[in-house]
């Protein structure tokens, strides 16, 4: 709820706080049991420090976390321990998460053993359970990450992130470092994993194609906050904000049915430290008018799943 996270910048001889980068500013979101809500994104958007929030790895500048009806946003130490078993995120990059100096036994054991009183042979079960699971032979438990390719080291990091059985998972752009060939695997793969472990997914991506093969709703962040949230069909088929319509324009369709006139943008990100007045896509938008400089338009329901931040749409 309304959640902020602003980054201070350093300044000066004193090194005094000079401004802020409002990385996350003023987020409120549901995220339903058993759904995935992708979050899509040029980089820069806020999504991925949006995910490590939620997770409690960056202190919210404000707003509230709330995770099965409990406000978590304060909880320190021990009182966060057993959300931290609920709540785990798979990274980018395989290579950078894991540590190459452990073996996948080691890997994929670390967390049973920080979290839970199972013995050396329960654990050892566990791993090879794991690893059964994403696919990989209970032998390559003794290989070290090195030894796999980049699809093999994300399955890897998926069975770690399993091994304490969480109910929440934030999937942080988790196959955009693999081939196209491999990202299709590793996205099935997920979706298996989210049906026998009745996973909720909240699940970050660039990549628009990717979040529809395996989203349940979307929603769209520019420079920190949502301006777009629907249900995937909805969103795809009838895109109402100008940012999002832009995305689309360019991302492939193999729908003949949805032939979209490219819209190019005009120039880059602004930046998150000194955001435009009113709507923070105007320098962008093609639609922009007088109230875009003034007014900051706040997501207004459009239908019952539907919800738009723009002032097209405001009048209604
Ligand atoms: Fe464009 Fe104005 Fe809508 Fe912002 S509020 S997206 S500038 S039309
Ligand atoms: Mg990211």
């Amino acid at each position: 709820k309304n959640i902020k996270k602003y980054f201070p910048i350093k300044g000066g001889i004193l090194k005094s706080t000079v401004g802020h980068v409002k990385a996350v500013d003023g987020v409120s979101l549901n995220i339903k049991k058993g759904e995935t809500l992708g979050i899509v994104g040029e980089s820069g958007s806020g999504k991925s420090t949006l995910g490590r929030v939620i997770l409690r790895l960056h202190e919210p500048t404000e707003g509230q976390i709330i995770f099965e009806n409990q406000d978590i946003s304060h909880l320190r130490n021990r009182r966060l321990r057993p959300f931290r078993k609920d709540m785990q995120i798979v990274f980018q990059d395989p290579f950078a998460s894991l540590n190459s100096k452990m073996s996948v036994a080691e890997l994929i054991e670390e967390p049973l053993v920080v979290q839970t009183s199972l013995n050396k042979k329960e654990r050892k079960d566990k791993a090879i359970e794991l690893l059964e699971k994403v696919g990989l032979r209970p032998d390559d438990r003794l290989k070290y990450p090195h030894e796999f390719s980049g699809g093999q080291r994300q399955r890897i990091s998926i069975a770690r992130a399993l091994a304490l059985k969480p109910k929440f998972v934030i999937c942080d752009e988790p196959v955009s470092a693999l081939d196209v060939s491999i990202q299709a695997q590793v996205l099935n793969l997920m979706s298996d994993l989210q049906d026998e472990f009745d996973l909720t997914y909240l699940f970050i991506s660039h990549d628009l194609s990717v979040v529809k093969h395996i989203s349940d709703r979307v929603a769209v962040m520019y420079l920190g906050r949502i301006v777009e949230i629907a249900e995937k069909k909805e969103l795809y088929e009838e895109p109402l904000h100008p940012y999002t319509q832009a995305l689309l324009s360019s991302a492939p369709t193999t729908n003949i049915h949805i032939r979209r006139e490219k819209i190019t943008l005009k120039g880059d990100l602004p930046s998150p430290s000194n955001p435009p007045s009113g709507c923070a896509f105007r320098t962008r938008c093609p639609h922009a008018f007088e109230k875009c400089a003034i007014e900051r338009p706040e997501l207004s329901t459009m239908t019952t799943n539907h919800f738009v931040a723009c002032h097209l749409y405001s009048e209604k």
